[in-house]
């Protein structure tokens, strides 16, 4: 689309390219011979003079956020970017951050509205399957309304999606009776199940509880774990619907991008009736036959401990919704839910943006997370456990000290932890966090940099220190 607008003036710049092609994008850039530069992340270190306009578009995808070796986040780096050349920045999205959209209401941001949908067509009717109550002996994923909702498409020869919202494994504990979630008290997030030690963890701040028999809110015996994956709905789709052709898109299967693309592609040709995924079904493709959407329970990503889990919830319902109907059908979304009444299912069924921030905003407010505060999460990694611990709990204590030095710190600052993180070992290598929140950038990067200088004198070998700035990813 661009080079048929502007000729060879345009650059691309990602990091699948070969080391060669990425150079000579570059030194076209910076011998002027390219005026449209379009990448990923990284180009926005782009070597223009004088850029002139900046467009992050999907700006909410928190995928800007370089998680290895030099950590930054693109869209924030835009900002600094724009404002340091005084060009013009656009931040494009269906679903706004909370952050940026903030910024709007304190007059940082302009709001620009889109009047239509892109590509036309009409939202698709959303509505929501209360799970709560229900008797279901052989413990089966699906609803009877969902199940009928299938059935009926695969008559019409249309093809359904089935969405898990899953993100990591971190498991929790749900009441299906009442649909309550045990949190932590001092940090709101939902507490992580262990089935080993049968217990239920803060990942924040470390509070730990025996794994409860009864429910907190209406005392029933129906406290469950809940733990899914893609797997598991297949199996249960293929029982239920054995020539209806299924297939299934998610980390585990999706090893190269040939099976990518072929799975794309059979949804395209229509060789593919059913196809169940994760996150991966929701980035930007467009389906036309694809006119009914299941999600298998929005309660999934609403319950990973992480402050945003209420903003990813209500940003994956509204992307997934946005799958269905594109094309001249109408489509219809389904949500499976214990939670009916919270407000990230509600406005995403009601495609209300405006309502959610309205809500998530005086959450934010109430218990000082970002925008109201500002986080750095100290990441502490090893492949001995014990060292990883011992050097943990010192870390802790030293931040605690210093801490209690100085008065600015001991009234603006917040030491949460150590603990383990949510997924507390990956490849081999143990996992632990300490998380300091502030309300002002300057007396936490402060505080930070002293407990860094200090750290140096922690000698524990084996055991790497990273510091996060700003974090998006909390597991
Ligand atoms: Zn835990
Ligand atoms: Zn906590
Ligand atoms: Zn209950």
């Amino acid at each position: 689309v661009f080079r048929k607008r502007f000729g060879d003036r345009v650059a691309v710049l990602h990091s699948k390219l070969g080391l060669n092609v990425r150079y000579d994008q570059w030194m076209r850039v910076r011998k002027k011979e390219a005026d449209v530069v379009i990448g990923t992340r990284s180009a926005i270190f782009a070597p223009f003079d004088q850029p002139g306009l900046i467009i992050v578009d999907e700006e909410h995808d928190t995928s800007y956020k370089q998680e290895k070796k030099l950590r930054y986040n693109a869209r924030d780096l835009a900002v600094v970017r724009a404002k340091m050349a005084k060009a013009v920045l656009i931040l494009g999205s269906a679903t706004p951050s909370i952050q940026s959209y903030y910024n709007v209401m304190s007059h940082k941001f302009k709001y620009l509205p889109l009047l239509s949908r892109v590509g036309g067509g009409v939202l698709p009717k959303v509505s929501l399957v209360d799970m709560r109550g229900r008797k279901n002996k052989d413990g089966e994923i699906l609803s009877p309304e969902l199940k009928e909702a299938i059935g009926a498409n695969l008559q019409r020869g249309e093809q359904t999606l089935l969405f898990l919202n899953r993100r990591g494994f971190a498991g929790f504990i749900l009441c299906t009776s009442c649909g309550y979630v045990f949190r932590c008290l001092n940090c709101h997030i939902s507490l992580t199940y262990h089935l080993k030690e049968a217990t239920l963890c803060c990942h924040y701040c470390g509070f730990t509880l025996r794994s409860p028999a009864l429910c907190r809110n209406c005392q029933g015996k129906d406290v469950l774990y809940l733990g899914l994956g893609t797997e598991r709905v297949e199996e249960e789709v293929k029982r239920l619907y054995p020539l209806a052709r299924v297939a299934r898109m998610d980390r585990d299967v999706m090893i190269g991008r040939r099976s990518y693309v072929k799975i794309l592609k059979g949804l395209r040709d229509g060789t593919i009736d059913i196809l169940i995924g994760t996150q991966m079904i929701t980035k930007g493709h467009h389906f036309p036959n694809v006119t009914l959407v299941g999600v298998i329970l929005a309660d999934l990503s609403l319950n990973i401990p992480d402050f945003r889990a209420s903003e990813r919830t209500f940003q994956l319902l509204a992307q997934v919704a946005g799958r269905a109907g594109r094309g001249e059908r109408p489509g219809e979304v389904m949500i499976q839910t214990y939670n009916p009444h919270h407000y990230s299912v509600l406005s995403a069924m009601n495609h209300d943006f405006f309502r959610f921030y309205k809500d998530e905003i005086t959450k934010r407010r109430e218990l000082s997370y970002p925008p109201f505060s500002h986080l750095i999460n100290f990441k502490i990694r090893g492949n001995s456990l014990q060292s990883v611990v011992q050097y943990s709990y010192k870390l802790g204590d030293l931040c605690r000290s210093l801490q209690q030095k100085c008065e600015e710190s001991r009234n603006g600052l917040q030491v949460l932890g150590p603990v383990a993180a949510p997924l507390s070992k990956i490849k081999g290598k143990y996992r632990w966090q300490l998380l300091i929140k502030g309300r002002q950038v300057r007396i936490l990067h402060g505080f930070c940099k002293r407990v860094l200088e200090e750290a140096r004198g922690i000698r524990i070998p084996g055991v790497q220190l990273i510091v996060d700035v700003d974090p998006m990813n909390m597991l």
